[in-house]
């Protein structure tokens, strides 16, 4: 049994109030709030930083289960009570450290928020604190890390934030919807209401009873806001272990390429039983274009010219082209794998493609490339884990597009050339010497995956030597 996640995101109009949106005085109260968690949350982690000796405190306990006194780790609601008593002014703690009064530094500030960094500040600072000690202890001279960064996009928790969509209806127009925030206007804390740009898509998966929502985070960017909501869902899963024990156990590869994106192959029983390509659709032509114009825009003027407008606007449009086209693959496997239930999904640990030699586009064009093949690897997982319960295994992808997947042997890459068979390393279709056996060899490494998780012939569980004594 498991747990699925995901982020369901509710844009907030920032459009011009004539045409609905909010007007600009509460688009600045979203970045004035930020602005003033950011400071909250850098008090905090100053806070804990000075006292790193309470954050690893051993409290003692009473054990039910054991009948006995035992020791543990502080936690962090404890953590929270103790650095609150130091640090706000209450009928319990009239005095709190001088140099430490949080209320004195922000007045007002509300309760919920208050908690929501203070938890924020302890989750950094002891991340940072741990990382410290484990540099220490090995004992580099590079590398040591860096202090933490205190800005974060804040978690909005119910007295801060409300969305009530019950009341709304969406054929009578898309601004009957508002999100109620509580935000800070720069001298004080209050109520607005901003309109959402709500679509059906939010709608449906707001509603999706399988799913639980838990509480927003505000993402304010330069040109928009929006919430995003993270969602979990209960999965129940069969462990890999007890579905190998299945004999007609189904098992879907995914071979991940630049041109087929994917090639998709099912079996059952040691046989093939369904086939997919996934095309790319001109995609990395499409993005190599894009890449060589700032490659040469690069070259004459001599610098980096990433911060440019026009290669921000490129770049942005790369990035999208690649997300869109990972969402889209995921969803074919996906489609895919709901076809079998209880089936195992196969991919192979992603190995980098090489990004040597050539000119600079081609060697920008083969990093999107693998961060596209990460993309869908990680979309596809998500997807097939929360909508079909399907396990993802990763398989050792040594040798799968070099060995025979109808005998096991090793074989050689072509291509077709004019009419003339030519071997290369990077060939179209693979040929084995030993059975004949020729094939797209895309597929035929999508074939291997299967054997590389059933260990069959290269893939065989190797014994290991005995160590050597003396
Ligand atoms: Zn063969």
């Amino acid at each position: 049994m498991g747990q699925a996640s995901r982020t369901t995101k509710l844009l907030l109009d920032l459009s011009e109030r004539t045409r609905g949106g909010v007007n600009t005085s509460k688009r600045a109260y979203l970045e004035e709030t930020a602005k003033v968690l950011d400071a909250a949350r850098a008090f905090y982690l100053a806070f804990f930083l000075a006292h790193p000796d309470k954050l690893t405190e051993r409290v003692r306990y009473f054990s039910e289960k054991h009948q006995e006194e035992r020791e543990r780790l502080i936690s962090p609601n404890e953590l929270l009570t103790w650095a609150e008593s130091l640090t706000v002014v209450t009928a319990a703690h009239p005095h709190p450290l001088p140099s430490y009064t949080f209320s004195e530094q922000f007045p007002e500030f509300p309760f919920i928020y208050r908690r929501s960094v203070i938890k924020d500040a302890l989750g950094k600072a002891r991340s940072y604190l741990s990382n410290l000690a484990n540099w220490n202890t090995r004992g580099k001279k590079k590398g040591q890390p860096g202090s933490p960064g205190a800005s974060n996009h804040p978690t909005l928790y119910d007295e801060a934030f409300c969305l009530d969509l019950d009341a709304t209806d969406l054929r009578t127009g898309p601004h009957t919807c508002f999100a109620r925030l509580k935000v800070y206007t720069g001298t004080q804390w209050q109520w607005y209401n901003y309109p959402v740009e709500l679509s059906r898509y939010f709608e449906a998966r707001w509603r999706d009873p399988a799913w639980e929502t838990q509480s927003p985070k505000l993402i304010v960017r330069k040109k928009s806001a929006a919430l995003h909501f993270p969602q979990v869902k209960h999965v129940e899963a069969k462990r890999v272990k007890e579905s190998k024990e299945d004999p007609h156990l189904v098992t879907v590869a995914i071979d991940l390429n630049v041109k087929n994106l994917a090639v998709i192959t099912v079996r059952r029983d040691g046989n093939t039983i369904e086939t997919v390509f996934v095309k790319d659709h001109g995609l990395d032509q499409h993005r190599y274009g894009h890449l060589k114009r700032i490659a040469k825009k690069q070259w004459q003027s001599g610098k980096p010219v990433a911060g440019e407008h026009s290669n921000q606007q490129i770049w942005g449009h790369v990035r999208r082209m690649n997300e869109d086209a990972s969402h889209k693959v995921a969803r074919a496997i996906v489609t895919v794998c709901t076809r079998y239930p209880g089936c195992v999904l196969l991919f192979e640990r992603l190995r980098k493609i090489q990004a040597k030699g050539s000119s600079k586009s081609r060697r920008m064009n083969r990093k999107q490339a693998n961060q596209l093949r990460g993309k869908i690897n990680q979309h596809t997982k998500d997807k097939a884990y929360a909508s079909c319960s399907t396990v993802t295994v990763e398989v050792n992808p040594h040798g799968t597009s070099q060995y025979c997947s109808h005998c096991g042997a090793r074989g050689e890459r072509f291509s077709y050339r004019g009419g003339k068979r030519i071997r290369e390393k990077w060939g179209k279709l693979f040929a084995c010497p030993t059975c004949q056996y020729e094939a797209n060899a895309d597929f035929n490494a999508s074939v291997n995956i299967h054997h590389s998780f059933y260990r069959q012939w290269h893939w065989q569980q190797r014994l290991k030597l005995p160590p050597r004594t003396g």
